[in-house]
């Protein structure tokens, strides 16, 4: 099956549903530690059940293929030749119990590319996972809003709304909207983030949040 929603919902159905045999997740090494997608979480679940994984969204809907400069030029140097997009695949298929990424190729160039590196396929190093790590916390400085996803501000709501998610989200969509890509996957994860937690329309506009961020 294909699955849009929290690692807890995952887990529920992979016990009360031993026949599924593999679960496509949405995967990358943007997502793998978001709250809003839950890359690891889900793939953890997934693989304590036993079952395989196939990986959807490995390059983000394109995004990861158009990487900070800096970043860019630093992958370069360490894998000479080869593309962010290509990065961005290796961190999938490296991983145990995947038996397949799936990755969305709009033309014969981005086919070559594919193809190219999963013909002798080189997991990550730990260096160079090391490295998507650090990349993900310079995508994230380029943003709208200035967060830094300190998570002062939930602790500080008496609604319990998770504001830094909500920002994260925010940005997240805004940086897509740039560089021209479909933010239609990122609001699919928003539902049921807002089904798990408070959104903002509950805010009655106390500034408790505002008194304890160090980003206004
Ligand atoms: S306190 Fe400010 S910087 Fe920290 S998570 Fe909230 S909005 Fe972001
Ligand atoms: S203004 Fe008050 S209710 Fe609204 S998000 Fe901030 S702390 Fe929560």
């Amino acid at each position: 099956m294909s699955f849009h929603d929290s690692s807890e919902a995952l887990d529920r159905i992979l016990t009360e549903h031993p026949e599924v045999e593999f679960v496509q997740i949405a995967l990358n090494y943007y997502d793998w530690d978001s709250e809003l997608v839950q890359s690891r979480r889900c793939y953890e679940v997934i693989r304590r059940h036993n079952r395989q994984v196939i990986v959807m969204q490995p390059v983000k809907g394109g995004m990861l293929a158009q990487v900070p400069d800096g970043v860019r030029s630093e992958m370069e140097q360490m894998r000479p030749g080869m593309t962010p997009a290509s990065w961005a695949v290796r961190f999938g298929a490296g991983l145990e119990g995947v038996i397949v990424v799936l990755s969305g190729m709009s033309n014969l160039q981005q086919i070559g590319d594919n193809t190219s590196y999963m013909q002798e396929f080189l997991p990550l190093s730990r260096q160079e996972q090391d490295f998507l790590k650090k990349a993900v916390e310079v995508m994230k400085q380029s943003k709208t809003i200035a967060c830094s996803q300190c998570q002062k501000c939930d602790a500080a709501c008496p609604k319990n709304i998770h504001i830094s998610d909500i920002l994260g989200t925010y940005n997240t969509i805004m940086r897509q909207r740039e560089q021209g890509l479909d933010v239609n996957v990122e609001l699919n994860y928003y539902r049921p983030l807002k089904r798990r937690q408070h959104g903002g329309d509950i805010c009655d506009g106390c500034g408790k949040c505002s008194e304890v961020c160090l980003i206004q």
